[in-house]
């Protein structure tokens, strides 16, 4: 068994056989110190050179704290002869090289928040060792060990750092470096080397005039891996992963990438991989770093984060983390509307399976305007076929109690400006008149007795503070608490007793705070929280007990807050939060006619139905869904129905569900759609369905998704409708469907 000796006696019994072997020797376990590990040359190696730089290594240890983590030169070893055959390390815990978690898709169970620590892990190593003066030089993911149990690295190879002799000021070099770790300055300065002396171009790195490695240089390797922990192991040097292979107009691979100034996130420059998340998925502090890395730095390699800098940023966005539903393995940042890594995997998917991306993901600004000849962006101003007159004038004319009296019940109402049903929409304008235009075969848009109108129509000439669009109904609640109902009665979903159709409003209930109109049925509440229902109930969705339909209001439950009316589907809100439904359940297939609490969601704010699939928001914004999924309305990734509630988005404010599609409203104004497009209601400019939520335009407060048509209202007042355009239910004049949002009033209720 052989035994080495160090520098000051100490001696190390060999294990017999090799943990590990490279080409430049071998590493056995000390048999008494087995915390240690003795790296043996194999002849020819250990050059005087190397020997003083272990020397030196040994002599100036960068802080213990870190020496669990480096494989530092502790001691020399010297063989019977004290010949000097190697160097005593400290033992390292090494489960996987950290490149095992550049892969994707990833073939490792290491979470994003993980990834960060590992990151954190790295600066904390990289910091000592700069602060000792040292650079490490061949800063590549094959030097770089890990414990994937518990996110330590271990930095390997360290008898190939570039060293400074602190009392001589000489430098031992670093003679390596792994194709794509190299800055910018070092390859110019390399490659102007070696034009020069062609005779140097095997051995650049240890010809090349001094300085070559920095701690600038460690720097822009340190960034790189930082980013292919954070951007699903891609290189930031344009995005395309390092085995591809290289063609002209190609950003380039290793160096060449880093040469070109390929930087995936430089302004107009398009990164390759669909997989990289986005840069503003991540805190400004952690994409301010990366900039100054890959940007800043280029000019000037000063400009380039320290680690101390990325341990700091990192450590904070630790904290920030929230983890995604779907995937366990996914962090991001608060901020995120949707996980951006769910993104990414959608946007790989995409690309791998063929299909083209939306383009109108990017497009958040432009709409198409209305063609030359489009109807008026507004209604005229007198009424075609005006009906009731809840008057502006008796409003203004009021006397001031009985105005506060008003006032007071109109804050309680909860207003809403627009709604698409299944053939007409319906839309406040800003003095409080309703519009309503598309299919009129059964009075659902008011007005004389006409088949359809292709523009808004004024209905009712002020005081209206919210509307709804059922299947063949609409409904409206006015300023003073009355709701007014018109359109089919078929199944006495008007309330008003009667089962036959109506062009003119009728008065239905008074006191009246929210209103909800489904395919047959109507659902109200009024200011004592009461929950009223009335019309089909074939399937139980009156929630009243019984399967008869019923042409007047009935009472179902009390201390509501909010409703929906879906197909043949109802929901409602309590007032503390527990969200309830009824109706035909279509997902089991059982009605059920009195009203059941869901177990899995608390906290719920609002709450929609589509056709057969729920949308409904916690308090905190989370979106939720359940219900049929064929089409993907439900949000996710599949078309995999979901028996119980899934959470689909995050700081969600309002959402609409429609037939087999859903648009979400989210805190910045962003608004998603998803979900069936066979008309073009998703507004992506296209007619293919989305699994995913898809950003179609910014700005947005409030929405309504109908049958098979979409409408949005927006920060300055406009109101823009897309989708199927029978009838001319769009309201732009024509009849052809629109894949865009068009524009079509300009003068909408605010809020
Ligand atoms: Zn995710």
């Amino acid at each position: 068994m052989a035994i080495v000796t160090g520098i000051n006696g100490t001696t190390y019994t060999l294990a017999p056989t090799p943990i590990g072997s490279g080409g430049e020797g071998d590493a056995f376990h000390a048999h008494i110190i087995t915390t240690r590990v003795v790296k043996v040359y194999k002849p020819g190696i250990l050059t005087p050179d190397l020997e003083n730089k272990l020397k030196i290594m040994i002599e100036h240890p960068p802080d213990k704290t870190v020496l669990s983590q480096v494989a530092w030169p502790l001691d020399m070893a010297y063989d019977d002869n004290a010949q000097c055959i190697g160097f005593i390390m400290p033992e390292l815990s090494i489960s996987s090289e950290l490149g095992d978690i550049y892969k994707y898709p990833s073939t490792l169970p290491i979470s994003v928040h993980q990834k960060v620590n590992i990151a954190q892990n790295i600066c904390v190593v990289i910091s000592e060792v700069h602060k000792s003066g040292y650079v490490f030089g061949d800063f590549n993911p094959r030097n770089i060990g890990l414990d994937v149990s518990t996110g330590l690295v271990s930095f390997l190879d360290t008898d190939s750092y570039h060293v400074v002799d602190p009392i001589s000021g000489n430098t031992y070099r670093c003679n390596v470096c792994a194709p794509g770790y190299a800055a910018p300055e070092l390859l110019e300065k390399c490659s102007d080397y070696v034009a020069e002396n062609p005779s140097a171009s095997k051995n650049a790195y240890s010809k090349t005039p001094l300085p070559t490695f920095t701690q600038e240089t460690d720097n822009f390797a340190l960034a790189i891996h930082i980013f292919k922990l954070l951007m699903n192991g891609y290189t930031p040097f344009g995005g395309i992963i390092e085995t591809a292979s290289v063609s002209q107009s190609s950003p380039g691979v290793g160096d060449m990438a880093v040469r070109r100034d390929s930087y995936c996130f430089k302004p107009g420059y398009k990164h390759q991989s669909a997989a990289i998340p986005a840069l503003d998925a991540f805190p400004h502090e952690i994409a301010d770093l990366f900039t100054r890395a890959f940007i800043a730095g280029r000019q000037d390699p000063g400009q380039r984060p320290s680690a101390l800098e990325w341990h700091l940023a990192l450590g904070k966005y630790a904290e920030s983390l929230v983890t995604c539903l779907a995937n366990p393995l996914h962090q991001y940042d608060t901020k995120n509307e949707i996980c951006p890594y769910c993104e990414a995997d959608r946007r790989f998917g995409a690309v791998v399976s063929g299909e083209t991306l939306p383009t109108s993901t990017l497009k958040q600004t432009a709409y198409a305007p209305p063609p030359p000849d489009a109807a008026p962006r507004q209604a005229p101003a007198q009424p075609r076929s005006s009906t009731v007159n809840t008057s502006k004038k008796a409003a203004t004319t009021a006397t001031n109690a009985s105005k506060k009296a008003r006032t007071h019940s109109a804050s309680a109402i909860k207003r809403n400006a627009l709604s698409a049903g299944a053939e007409h929409s319906v839309a406040i304008a800003a003095d409080g008149s309703l519009y309503a235009w598309g299919a009129n075969n059964h009075g659902q848009i008011g007005g004389i007795n006409h088949d359809r109108s292709l523009v808004p129509l004024s209905i009712i000439n002020g005081g209206v503070v919210a509307v709804a669009a059922g299947e063949c109904h609409t409904m409206a609640i006015t300023d003073d608490g009355v709701l007014w109902a018109w359109g089919d009665s078929n199944y006495g979903q008007l309330g008003n007793s009667k089962l036959n159709h109506r062009y003119s409003p009728v008065k239905v209930l008074s006191d009246v705070i929210a209103v909800s109109a489904g395919y047959y049925h109507s659902l109200a509440i009024k200011n004592d929280s009461t929950l009223w229902a009335w019309g089909r109930n074939d399937y139980g969705q009156l929630g009243d007990g019984t399967y008869g339909h019923s042409s007047n209001p009935v009472k179902v439950m009390e201390e509501v807050k909010a409703i929906a009316a879906g197909y043949n589907d109802s929901a409602a809100v309590t007032v503390e939060g527990k969200l309830l439904i009824w109706g035909s359940n279509c997902l089991s297939g059982a009605p059920v006619n009195r009203p059941f609490k869901t177990k899995t969601i608390d906290d719920v704010i609002a709450v929609s139905c589509g056709h057969h699939h729920t949308m409904a928001i916690t308090s905190g914004g989370g979106l939720w869904a359940w219900g049929i999924n064929e089409a993907g309305q439900c949000g996710g990734d599949s078309d995999a129905d979901y028996s119980q509630p899934v959470q689909i988005m995050s700081n969600v404010v309002k959402v609409a569900a429609g037939g087999a599609h859903t648009l979400a409203i989210t805190t910045k104004g962003n608004l998603w759609a998803w979900g069936l497009n066979d008309y073009g209601q998703l507004g992506t400019g296209s007619k293919k369905k989305q699994y995913a939520p898809t950003k179609i335009m910014v700005n947005a407060v409030a929405i309504s998704a109908g049958k098979t048509h979409s409408m949005a209202k927006r920060t300055d007042g406009s109101l823009l409708a897309w989708g199927n355009n029978k009838y001319g239910k769009l309201g732009d004049g024509s009849t052809r469907k629109s894949l865009d949002p068009v524009m079509i009033m300009d003068n909408m209720m605010i809020p």
